[in-house]
């Protein structure tokens, strides 16, 4: 029964900016990414199952999870990708939620990319959305990716619309501005949440 915030924001947005500054502050972060490898890890449970349903030709010759193939299995296939999200989906919640309780630091930041898309705004306590414009999110991530403005567009379109994200934030913080403003805001929510976790003395 920790405090969690899910912290959300599109592509190139600034969360792992923002995640890594609440870190400062001795935040522990549980994060949707690194979780949704880990389970599907060699050795894993989530591996075993996969191979089993699809065979040993989803693993590279190393015996890893052949990301590639697996994407090609279930483009353009609804009915293997509902498998593997009814796979995955609860195993993923399930690691992320014991990281919480392991979690020694007034409240848990949870990094999920996906958290309205994915419902689990539902595992949260409170919902912080990182808000830039969508012209930013393309400088900023062909800046650090490389990528084209296309790929980072049909991202930005298969992702909730900013106004949807606004209109489900609790909490909002604008990152078009310097990285000092961002600290300054990130200071001001992490006294916010140390009060609604019931640490208001830190
Ligand atoms: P993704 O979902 O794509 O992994 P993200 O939401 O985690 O992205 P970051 O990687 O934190 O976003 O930020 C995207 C890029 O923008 C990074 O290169 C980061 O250094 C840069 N950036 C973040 N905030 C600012 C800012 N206020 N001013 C300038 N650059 C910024």
């Amino acid at each position: 029964s920790k405090f969690i915030v899910g912290l959300t924001g599109g592509i190139g947005s600034g969360k792992t900016t923002v995640a890594n500054l609440f870190a400062a502050q001795g935040i522990t972060l549980v994060d949707a990414d690194i979780v949704a490898r880990d389970v599907v890890a060699q050795g894993s449970v989530g591996l075993k199952a996969i191979e089993a349903h699809f065979g040993a030709e989803i693993l590279t010759p190393e015996g890893e999870l052949d990301r590639a193939k697996l994407r090609q299995q279930i483009f353009n296939h609804p009915d293997e990708r509902e498998w593997l999200n009814q796979l995955l989906h609860p195993m993923i919640r399930a690691e992320m939620l014991a990281q919480v309780e392991k979690a020694t630091s007034a409240y848990v930041i949870m990094v999920v990319p996906l958290l309205f898309e994915n419902g689990l705004d539902r595992l949260v306590n409170r919902t912080l959305v990182v808000d830039i414009s969508p012209e930013l999110q393309v400088k900023r991530t062909v800046k650090r990716d490389n990528v084209d403005v296309s790929q980072v567009n049909n991202i930005i379109n298969s992702q909730c619309s900013r106004s949807e994200k606004l209109a489900k934030a609790d909490d909002v913080i604008d990152n078009q501005g310097e990285i000092s403003s961002l600290k300054r805001q990130v200071l001001a929510l992490h006294q916010h949440y140390l009060q609604l976790s019931g640490n208001d003395n830190a």
